[in-house]
């Protein structure tokens, strides 16, 4: 049989196609190099909105904010499909020390985020800080949710299957076979697969392309170190986030710790330096965590794309082959709206947003840097 679509990747940004296009009644396969969810997509925190939503390009607000009104009811139909739970809590993000405070509410205004300088509830932060009930550089974000990321991966698998899609680990797509503009199969060690369209949704390993595929889209690898703590549940309820560090509470009381921003290639060392680092900050917000040690310290890789925006679109060299990468610092927020978007590109149907500055050519365009 040949499938539909062959999704290249299991990360969030292949699943999340493979749920969509199944729902459309496509037959869909997705080949995964290792095994399904494990990479970024396990790595990262899971909050479901830009740290500082006012600091980024329009294109990315529209993408993120059309994701996240929908993520509660996504996750809720995957979770149904799978039978499995993924943890997805609306706990809000309190940012300290935020540049700006006016202008950054003025943009939640205007972008109906709800935001409150003066937050209408109080936290359990270090006393070293300045009170949080009386205003000044705080501002308060409530709506901001959260999901635990390797259980809404693991979920997507088990709805892509139930769905009657096919994920096959340990099979590297290697190269393609096409004629003209078409793919007409992707090569990998375990043999050969026939498709009818082929979705890259290989992560940071996007920009290395892949035999026959002359052209690969402008992603590269962002490493990202994360440090997890175990306290008793409830000491920590919301994201806290200062000067570039997040403190994320999960129900059981985990507490996560990221992240760095690292240009190291494709390597996911850690070090004892940064380590510590991390530590002696989180620590300075949440004071709970200075006489515990993490449990557990890793990195992983981001596919960065220049200004944090995704390339969700037709390959130029092949009229089959559709890009859906390079979502950088916000994959798991951006997956529901993308996969929505690449859905309507390979279907031909009316894009549900403007499809224009998350193409292939826009994002050469764009010089690397900048976003928090
Ligand atoms: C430390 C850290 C913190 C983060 N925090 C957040 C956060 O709080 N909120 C948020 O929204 N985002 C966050 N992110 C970003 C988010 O995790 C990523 O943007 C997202 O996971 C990318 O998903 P992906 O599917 O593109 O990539 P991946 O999850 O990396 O999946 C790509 C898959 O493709 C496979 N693959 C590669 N090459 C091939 C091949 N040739 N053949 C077959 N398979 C192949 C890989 O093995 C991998 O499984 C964070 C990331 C990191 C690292």
């Amino acid at each position: 049989m040949t499938p539909d679509t062959l999704i290249l990747g299991a990360g969030i940004a292949g699943l999340s196609v493979a749920w969509r296009l199944l729902r459309s009644g496509q037959r869909v396969v997705v080949l995964e190099r290792g095994e399904a969810g494990r990479e970024s997509s396990w790595a990262g925190g899971g909050i479901l909105s830009p740290l500082l939503p006012w600091d980024y390009p329009e294109s990315l607000t529209t993408l993120a904010l059309r994701s996240m009104t929908a993520y509660a009811p996504w996750v809720g139909d995957i979770e149904a499909a799978a039978g499995r739970h993924a943890e997805y809590w609306r706990c809000g993000m309190l940012a300290l020390d935020v540049a700006g405070v006016d202008q950054a509410l003025a943009w939640c205004t205007a972008h109906g985020m709800a935001a409150e300088g003066t937050p209408s509830r109080s936290f359990t932060l270090s006393p070293a800080l300045p009170p949080q009930g009386g205003g000044g550089q705080t501002v308060w974000l409530p709506d901001v949710a959260q999901v635990r990321n390797p259980r809404l991966t693991a979920a997507l698998r088990v709805a892509v299957e139930a769905r009657g899609g096919r994920v096959v680990e340990h099979c590297a797509a290697t190269g393609v076979r096409a004629r003209g503009r078409r793919v007409t199969a992707v090569e990998t060690g375990a043999g050969t697969f026939p498709a009818d369209s082929v979705v890259m949704a290989t992560g940071a390993w996007s920009g290395l392309g892949l035999a026959g595929l002359a052209r690969a889209p402008n992603v590269r690898p962002i490493r990202g170190q994360m440090l997890l703590f175990k306290l008793e549940p409830g000491v920590l309820d919301t994201i806290l986030y200062r000067d570039g560090l997040y403190l994320i509470p999960r129900r059981d009381g985990h507490v996560l710790v990221g992240s760095t921003l690292e240009d190291v290639g494709f390597d996911k060392a850690t070090d004892a330096a940064t380590r510590a680092r991390m530590h002696a900050a989180a620590a300075e917000l949440l004071p709970a965590l200075t006489s515990v040690q993490p449990v557990q310290h890793w990195a992983g890789l981001r596919p960065g794309a220049p200004d944090n925006i995704p390339i969700i679109d037709r390959h130029p060299d092949f009229d089959n082959v559709f890009v859906n990468a390079g979502h950088f610092r916000y994959g798991v927020t951006l997956a529901p709206a993308s996969a929505e978007l690449l859905a309507a590109l390979i279907d031909g149907t009316a894009p549900p947003l403007d499809p224009t500055p998350y193409r292939w050519q826009a994002a050469l365009e764009r010089r690397w840097g900048g976003g928090s």
